[in-house]
């Protein structure tokens, strides 16, 4: 269930933060010493005194959510809503009321500190790539805004604001993977296969013609179906694992619709927790997304 509960009282959010936080132990976060004491309170946080170097520090210290104006079951109740619901920032910014810069400062902008992932790919892998119509939300409109008149046909480029978003699924490990590229070009394709644990990495695609290059290369073994022809799976030579999870990705990203290609990075970065928690209940999903936040 929604933890509602939480979004109602700062000091059961304050309780839940503190849990999280310290699930290893509480330490300093200056000197990282792990010899402290409970040293009172800062409003409804509990206040500590590192021993080693002698600052004290609360539980908000040093997480997204320090020295903020907004109450800390509010931040709670955005990023639940946001993963959990799909709701896009503008909405937050007026259910919250806290302006949309300040809640992609808080909510969005730690996802970019997170590691890119790293496919550590077993095979089969299936790829395909998907294209994102980006705007300009989020950047400085530094040109006139684009004309609806003349629509051109065919596979979009980062320079169109149509960057290519690519797809990986590996049926080995059963993980999958939406990462966002420059190009949709041979160097690209190259870069996203190279962590494997096989040696001949069986791959499997559509027809596009970056992908040929994979075909003169022993590293490679590649299948692949040709959609123009109508031909959508032959035996295990299909990309439909893709399809599915790039149309996931894509309605992921519907809300968001218009965000900038530099900004867009974020946002599938927060496709893949929305994942994990997707069919948990609300208060072990708010749980697992604060792990990754705080
Ligand atoms: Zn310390």
């Amino acid at each position: 269930m929604f933890p509602l509960k939480t979004f109602v009282s700062e000091r059961r959010a304050a309780n839940l933060c503190q849990q999280i936080r310290w699930r290893d132990g509480v330490y300093c976060p200056r000197c990282r010493g792990e010899s402290v004491i409970r040293y009172g309170s800062y409003r409804v946080f509990q206040r500590y005194r590192c021993k080693n170097c002698d600052r004290t520090f609360n539980d908000q210290t040093g997480t997204v959510f320090e020295h903020s104006a907004v109450e800390l079951r509010k931040w709670f109740l955005a990023v639940s809503t946001y993963i959990r619901f799909n709701t896009s920032l503008r909405q937050l910014d007026v259910e919250i009321d806290v302006s949309y810069k300040t809640v992609y400062r808080r909510v969005q902008r730690p996802q970019e500190a997170l590691d890119a992932p790293r496919p550590q790919l077993e095979g089969p892998v299936e790829i395909d790539e998907l294209y994102v119509k980006a705007g300009l939300k989020g950047r400085e409109r530094d040109r006139p805004s684009r004309s609806r008149g003349l629509s051109t046909c065919g596979r979009g480029t980062y320079e169109q604001d149509k960057p290519p978003v690519f797809i990986l699924a590996d049926r080995g490990t059963g993980n999958r993977y939406v990462l966002q590229a420059k190009a949709a070009d041979e160097s690209t394709i190259r870069l996203l296969l190279a962590d494997r644990t096989e040696e001949s990495l069986t791959v499997y695609t559509d027809g596009f013609r970056a992908y040929e290059p994979l075909d003169e290369d022993d590293a490679f073994d590649r299948e692949f179906v040709v959609h123009g022809d109508g031909e959508y799976a032959n035996g295990d030579v299909h990309v439909n694992t893709c399809e599915s999870h790039g149309s996931l990705a894509r309605s992921w990203l519907s809300p968001h619709r218009g965000v900038s290609k530099d900004k867009l990075t974020p946002y599938l970065r927060t496709f893949q927790p929305r994942r994990q928690v997707f069919r948990k209940p609300g208060e072990d999903a708010l749980k697992t997304i604060l792990e990754t936040a705080l």
